[in-house]
């Protein structure tokens, strides 16, 4: 195997999308330090990867070998203190701007200078959450997209302050991972959920007002129009708080009306129906 792009990485939040982004860099070759406050969250994250190999092994697309030292080269921690010496910090915790202030802060402290400060947020401003570190040239939007074992996109998002050799960098390290970056601006959602969340949001109001049944509608949305799956299958599986703090945050920093979240979505969310993770959703997962 060829050396990786970045020899050590730390990756920050084991849930959904930090164990697999976790992975595949562990996969590529370099050193990951998974970093997670909640051991609990650590744990189901390195369960995740290791099912995640496993199935890699059963389908023969990596050798019990690889599985072995793709493990060996994995690190969990629970302490943003430990991530010792990363070219490239990936940030994935919740989608909260205060909680993601405060680690960019912490990281700004413990990480080398020369280190790339990269977000896996969905919607946050890169700008702001670049604001919080000394070296806002080296904050940069690196948005996998779940599951990310599987799907080749990364959007990258360049900040007002981004250099283009963070950027170059960045755009390297996603080719060396086998994945395929496209570069957007830092505008609320970006593109991929400046285009998905409306499309989202409005399926919910199609289900609200009774247009159609869910399945209905998500069937119309899959083979009229060849999506792999329908827009209410795809906010479970993403999950449906998840999708209405996007919808927020497009709503407030576009300020049209047209990104107003459905009723039905906030009332959901109210009552704990979040989609697969909590077992029922616009479907039900409890079986
Ligand atoms: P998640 O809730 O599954 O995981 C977040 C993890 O962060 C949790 O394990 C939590 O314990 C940990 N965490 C919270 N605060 C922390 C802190 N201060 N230090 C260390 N760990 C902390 O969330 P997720 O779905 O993996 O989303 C993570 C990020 O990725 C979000 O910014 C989200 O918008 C983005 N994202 C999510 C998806 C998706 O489909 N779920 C897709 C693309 C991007």
């Amino acid at each position: 195997m060829t050396q990786p792009h970045f020899q050590n990485v730390a990756v920050v939040g084991a849930g959904t999308m930090g164990n697999g982004i976790a992975q595949v860099f562990a996969v590529r070759g370099s050193q990951v330090t998974l970093v997670d406050k909640s051991e609990a969250a650590l744990e189901r994250g390195m369960a995740a990867i290791e099912k995640s190999l496993g199935r890699l092994l059963k389908k023969e697309r990596m050798t019990q070998s690889d599985v072995d030292q793709t493990l060996s080269r994995l690190t969990p921690v629970s302490s943003i203190a430990d991530i010792g010496m990363p070219g490239l910090v990936v940030e994935a915790v919740v989608e909260r701007p205060e909680v993601k202030s405060v680690v960019f802060t912490e990281l700004d402290a413990v990480a080398p200078p020369e280190t790339i400060l990269a977000t896996n947020t969905s919607s946050i401003s890169i700008t702001e959450i670049a604001a919080n570190t000394k070296r806002p040239d080296q904050v940069i939007g690196m948005h996998f997209m779940n599951p990310v074992p599987l799907m080749s996109l990364v959007e990258i998002i360049r900040g007002h302050e981004t250099s283009d050799a963070t950027v170059a960098s960045i755009m390297q390290a996603t080719t060396d991972l086998g994945k395929t970056p496209v570069e957007a601006n830092d505008y609320p959602g970006f593109v991929s959920n400046r285009v998905l969340m409306p499309m989202i949001n409005e399926a919910v109001f199609c289900l609200m007002e009774g247009v159609a049944t869910k399945e209905g509608i998500d069937t119309v949305m899959k083979l009229g129009m060849n999506h792999p799956m329908g827009p209410l299958t795809l906010a479970d599986l993403i999950g449906l708080d998840v999708c209405l703090d996007i919808m927020e945050v497009l709503h407030s920093g576009l300020g049209d009306d047209k990104y107003r979240p459905c009723p039905l979505l906030r009332r959901m969310v109210a009552a704990g129906c979040l989609g697969r993770k909590s077992g029922k959703g616009f479907y039900d997962y409890s079986a």
